[in-house]
């Protein structure tokens, strides 16, 4: 069965495609069929993926504006060996484009219906708000990751995205759940990052995945090679860190099958 997981949180710059990218290639090395979708117009999943989003002649925008199937835009990491549905700057016209539409939150659910089925995970990278694109990924979703900085305001975000995502399991999608929240960029050394970890264990439970990513230069450097962090530097910390987290995410994968 096909896992379809959005990658979201509002806020800005916590590590949403980095996770995205490197997931996906964890998960490809783990020998599952990935596709990874970009659904923010900075295109930063698509290019950390090995794929220019300058040269696109079709993207993700033409999906979800039903000019093109996604047989007709997929494209292949070389690199990472998964798919992408690639996006660039002209995702950002697809909000406004799609304002009068009948089934404007459905685009992203019907572009992957048929064609989502040849994939053992589906990884989408949201964009940093809660906007329509944001909505389309959590419609077309089973599950949602949250990745989050162990910050004093964290908490405050997370509850935010939270509601939205009861709100959508009422309206649009009621078999969303929440997968889990993923602590990225982690000090060890930070006392608030510990206080914070134990908060988020505490209110979350077992929703807060057993992996944590630290902070690591490496994982930072990658994508401006276009390289998931297992083939820029395969030894590192972040590298070691998402095979973990690729490897809690297959096991859950399979408890729930
Ligand atoms: P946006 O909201 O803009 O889409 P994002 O949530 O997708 O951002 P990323 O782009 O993945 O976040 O990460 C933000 C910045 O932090 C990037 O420069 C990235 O390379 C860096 N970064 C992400 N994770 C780590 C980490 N574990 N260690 C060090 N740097 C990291
Ligand atoms: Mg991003």
């Amino acid at each position: 069965m096909t896992k379809i997981m959005a990658i979201a949180n509002q806020k800005g710059g916590v590590g949403k495609t980095t996770t995205a990218v490197n997931l996906a290639a964890g998960l490809a090395s783990e020998g599952l069929q990935v596709l990874l979708v970009d659904l923010d117009p900075q295109g930063n999943a698509t290019m950390g993926s090995g794929i220019d989003k300058r040269g696109l002649t079709v993207s993700i925008y033409h999906g979800l504006l039903r000019l093109r199937r996604a047989e007709e835009i997929v494209c292949r990491s070389e690199q990472g060996k998964y798919d992408v549905l690639p996006a660039n700057r002209d995702l950002a016209g697809a909000e406004i484009e799609l304002v009068d539409e009948a089934e404007r939150e459905l685009r992203l659910k019907q572009l992957l219906n048929p064609f989502s089925f040849q994939y053992d995970a589906v990884l989408i990278d949201c964009p940093p708000a809660l906007n329509l694109l944001a909505i389309n990924a959590l419609a077309a979703a089973d599950e949602v990751m949250i990745p989050m900085q162990c910050e004093y305001y964290a908490l405050e975000g997370v509850s935010d995205l939270v509601n939205t995502i009861r709100r959508i399991r009422m309206h649009i999608n009621p078999a969303l759940e929440i997968g889990g929240l993923l602590r990225t960029m982690y000090s060890a050394t930070s006392t608030l990052a510990q206080q914070v970890s134990e908060q988020l264990k505490s209110h979350f439970a077992d929703k807060v995945y057993d992996t944590v990513i630290p902070r690591n230069v490496r994982l930072a450097e990658a994508p401006s090679h276009g390289l998931p962090v297992s083939v820029y530097d395969a030894a590192s910390k972040g590298a070691q860190a998402y095979q973990a987290l690729a490897r809690e995410m297959k096991t859950r994968f399979h408890s729930v099958k």
